[in-house]
């Protein structure tokens, strides 16, 4: 599977405080915030990078620095839960919007909302907290691939077995990063054990 699960122990920590029902929004927002830090650095490890020669106070040294500009893809609106530690550590990044909604005839998400940079040439990262049937991250993938992405990746902290083979049935060679990989969907196409709706959590409606 093309599924990378962050392992490090903090990152166990901050998701089982996630799923904790008494968990208020403003701790939520907290741990997500962290949780997405760990991701961020986890996520681009692999980034290219490129020699570059600095003058220290005493002398110069041979450096490395980011070769590729990152632009950021959220999907509407949990994803906006995971931007600002994607800002912190990269303050130089793009940010495009996706937003999506399930046809309720077909099932299948729709974009009522796609404002993207320049994608060609740049490392994109989608990001989607829960990625539970996988059909809102798949079609925010296709988006991004037809306005030049190339090798898009795709960040989420919960990921349900069904999300992961429908991304990888519909763009083989994505690479998601996911804190946490849950058992799977329930009727209503929640995960479980999950952590219920991310969006609601985070924003308290
Ligand atoms: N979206 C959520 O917020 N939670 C789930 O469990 C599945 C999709």
């Amino acid at each position: 599977m093309p599924i990378h699960v962050l392992d490090h122990p903090l990152a166990a920590h901050f998701v089982t405080h996630l799923r904790d029902k008494t968990t208020k929004p403003a701790t939520f927002r907290t741990l997500s915030y962290q949780l997405s830090l760990l991701l961020a650095v986890d996520a681009t490890r692999d980034l290219p990078t490129m020699e570059r020669v600095v003058d220290t106070p005493l002398e110069s040294a041979p450096g490395r620095v980011l070769a590729q500009p990152i632009v950021l893809v959220p999907i509407l609106r949990a994803g906006l839960g995971m931007v600002q530690p994607f800002l912190d550590l990269f303050p130089d990044v793009s940010v495009g919007y996706i937003g999506l909604e399930r046809d309720h005839e077909t099932a299948q998400a729709h974009s009522y909302y796609c404002k993207l940079p320049p994608l060609a040439g740049n490392r994109v990262i989608v990001i989607d907290p829960m990625l539970a049937t996988g059909g809102s991250a798949a079609q925010a993938l296709s988006l991004v691939c037809a306005s030049g992405a190339v090798n898009p990746r795709l960040v989420c902290i919960v990921a349900a077995p069904e999300g992961i083979a429908e991304v990888e049935a519909r763009h083989p060679g994505v690479a998601i990063h996911a804190a946490a990989l849950d058992r799977g969907l329930n009727a209503r196409k929640y995960i479980l054990p999950g952590l219920g709706d991310f969006g609601d959590r985070l924003y308290g409606t």
